[in-house]
Parts: C-alpha cells; structure tokens; sequence
C-alpha cells in the first residue's frame, strides 16, 4: 500500500504542484492518476521514491514513513518506469535489465538468468538481449523499460506515461499486455496518464486530478463515467465521448501555427530571443522535434539532458485523438505536428482541437451515450 497523508509540493517560486492530496493505493492494484499536463501528477509519483521531496505530509509504504527510509535503497526497492523508457543507451538490453540486480550485488549468472526470464515475460525474443537499445523500435524499448523495472521484483512500481510515447496500436498492445502480466504479479502500481482512456482501461481505481494539484475524485472507473462528482469530472470524462467516436477519423484541416525552434548547442540568450512564451521547441538538424526547454531557466548550453519531453507527437493527417493527445500532453499545451518524415509541421493548441471536434459530425454518439449514461453534472 502507498498512502499520501495531507501531502503538499510547493516548487522554489510558488508553484503549488500537489495540494494537501490524501490518497491510498491498495496493494495488488493498479492506481491511475490522470489529469491534464501541469496538474501534479509527476510531481505526486516523484514523491514517492523522493527524487521529490514533500514540502508537507507524509507519505507511507506500508507501515513505514518514506521520509524516515533510506532513499537509495528505497528506490532500489521500488519499480519506475517513465515514458520512452529511460534506457542506458550504451549498456547492452540484457545489461539495461539487470541494473538494479547489479546495483544489489546479485552474481553474474542469476543476473542474467532473471534477465533473460524478464525479456521473454514482457514479450522480447531474447535475441535483442546483446543490442542497444537504439536498434530497437520504440515499443519494444518500453517492454525494456518495463522488464528492467521488475528485475529485482520490487512490490510497488511507479509508472509515468510509461506507453506515451509509443503509435497508438502499439500502446494498445503493450496495454494489454502489462494488464496480462499484472494480472500474473500483483504488484502495487501507481501510474500516471494524461490519457483517460488508457486510465479507464487500467485502473483498478482511478484518481483524477485538476491543475493546482488537488484531487477532484477517486473512483473505480465504471463508477467514475456513472457519477462524475463535478463539471471537471464530467468534462474531462465527457470530452473523451467526443474524440473517442473520432478515433479513427482523419483529421480535418487544423489551422496549424508556425512554432519558434531552436538547435541543440545555443545558448541560454539565444533560447530566450527565440521563444515567443515560457516554451521553446528544440528540433535536430532534419528539424525533428526532440522536446522543449523552458528559456528563462536555463543555466547552461542546450543539450538533450535538459528536454522536457513530455508529449506525443502526432502526424497531421493523423487521427483528430492523436492530434488531441499531442496537445494534451504537451508542457507548452501546444501539441506538435509532423509530417510524414517526421519533420516539424506546426502546432495546434487542445481549445483548436476540441473546436473541431465540436464541429464534427459524430455517428457513434448514440452508443457513446449508451455507454456513458451518467448523471449530467450541469
Ligand atoms: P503533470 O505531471 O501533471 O504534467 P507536474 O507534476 O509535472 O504535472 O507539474 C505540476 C506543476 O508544477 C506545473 O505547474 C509545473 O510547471 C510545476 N513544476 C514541475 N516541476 C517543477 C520544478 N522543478 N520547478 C518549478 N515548478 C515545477
């Protein structure tokens, strides 16, 4: 079990990221926090494994204050799992899977026997055991990521947007997937989506967040489409209504609007005559987006340590819900567009998205609503 007790995160110049939050997850279960970009979920999972340090409350792993535990070992004992994986880009896969056994002195053989085991479990041929994990595909990068984190098969694991970063058909698989090998592990898991879907889909319970940090509801997701407890809940239950029946329409035409880039390399003066707001989009030479930056903190070169890259890139004449995603996810709340090569198209902000699908014919509404009967919160 993980228990927030009255726990609060006021960032260095005000931001209250997490507020007075109290919350329990259950052990064996899944816990989702989801909520839009900026609403503290990050900030909430952090703490846990204290890369985040509370600024009041507590938070409990069972029955012992974390607060009292020794980090570094606490993390050892605690799974974690963030979007595009994290992997150590020069340590073989089966060396990536093996880190937390190295780090606990485990011997050579029985790292690599459990190593092995992990990558057929997480559904990995074990030939990709020698590459790197640049020679693998994103969502196989993410079973990498996920079979590192169970090596040293620790109760709680902590997921940040672990399937974001990947195509929709692929999240889809990995889904169902984690789903089959949770349902084999019963671990204690908190996880963190922008994706109401995928929140749905997972949680045991699902605890929805609004921007400020506060928590607006936590429920069993039948429980939460039945009764959403105000006109947050509602909208963003609701809002999924409408771009759900669009998932597999081709986007109409976005009016798309030209984004400030930046390359790897400037300076932190350059970064700040560039951008136009607190973001900055940095791109590489073929001008792929590779994340932002926020101009007026940098302290240092731009290099690819400092990226924010949170978000999904979508392809413009992708699915509107790709394109709804990217603006959703995105720490600028502009959701990045690309072309068919991958190169930078424009940005769209959520508002224009929502927009369209507003203006949208939706045929599947009947059944959506079927589906969704609740009692209207306005
Ligand atoms: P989410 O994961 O829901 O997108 P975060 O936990 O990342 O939200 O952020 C919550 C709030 O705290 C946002 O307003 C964000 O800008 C702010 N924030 C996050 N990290 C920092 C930081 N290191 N310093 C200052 N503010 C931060």
């Amino acid at each position: 079990m993980i228990r927030f007790d009255d726990v609060s995160k006021q960032y260095a110049g005000g931001t209250t990221a997490v507020d007075h939050l109290d919350l329990e997850a259950p052990t064996g279960q899944i816990t989702v926090l989801v909520g839009p970009s900026g609403c503290g979920k990050t900030t909430t999972l952090r703490m846990v494994n204290r890369m985040i340090e509370p600024t009041s409350g507590t938070i409990w792993l069972d029955d012992q204050d974390t607060g009292k535990m020794d980090a570094a070992e606490m993390r050892r004992g605690i799974g974690y799992v963030i979007q595009a994986a994290g992997l150590f880009p020069h340590r073989t896969v089966l060396d990536n899977v093996g880190t937390v056994p190295e780090l606990l002195g485990w011997d050579k053989k029985r790292t690599r026997e459990r190593s092995m085991e992990l990558l057929e479990r997480v559904g990995l041929d074990t030939a990709f055991a020698k590459r790197y994990p640049s020679q693998l595909s994103g969502g196989q990068q993410q079973r990498v990521g996920v079979a590192r984190a169970l090596a040293a098969d620790p109760p709680v694991m902590l997921m940040d947007e672990p399937f974001s970063a990947v195509d929709p058909i692929v999240r889809e698989q990995l889904q169902d997937e984690f789903l089959r090998l949770q349902g084999e592990l019963g671990k204690t898991i908190l996880f963190v989506t922008h994706d109401i879907d995928e929140a749905i889909k997972l949680g045991d319970q699902v605890a929805v967040l609004r921007v400020g940090g506060k928590l607006a509801q936590l429920a069993e997701p039948a429980y939460l489409l039945a009764h959403p407890i105000d006109d947050f809940v509602a909208g963003f239950v609701g809002r999924d209504r409408g771009y759900r029946a669009l998932g597999f329409h081709e986007t109409p035409d976005l009016q798309l609007t030209t984004e400030p880039t930046i390359g790897l390399g400037a300076t932190p003066d350059q970064a700040r005559s560039a951008s136009s707001d607190g973001w900055l989009l940095v791109v590489d030479g073929d001008r792929k987006p590779l994340g932002w930056v926020e101009p007026h903190r940098l302290g240092r070169d731009i290099d690819r340590e400092m990226l924010h890259r949170g978000g999904t890139v979508a392809r413009v004449h992708g699915p509107l819900r790709a394109v709804l995603d990217a603006a959703l996810s995105s720490p600028s709340r502009r959701g990045v567009l690309v072309d068919d090569d991958g190169a930078l198209a424009g940005t769209v902000r959520a508002d224009q998205v929502l927009t369209v699908i507003e203006r949208t014919e939706r045929p599947d509404d009947d059944a959506a609503d079927d589906r969704y009967q609740r009692q209207d919160a306005s």
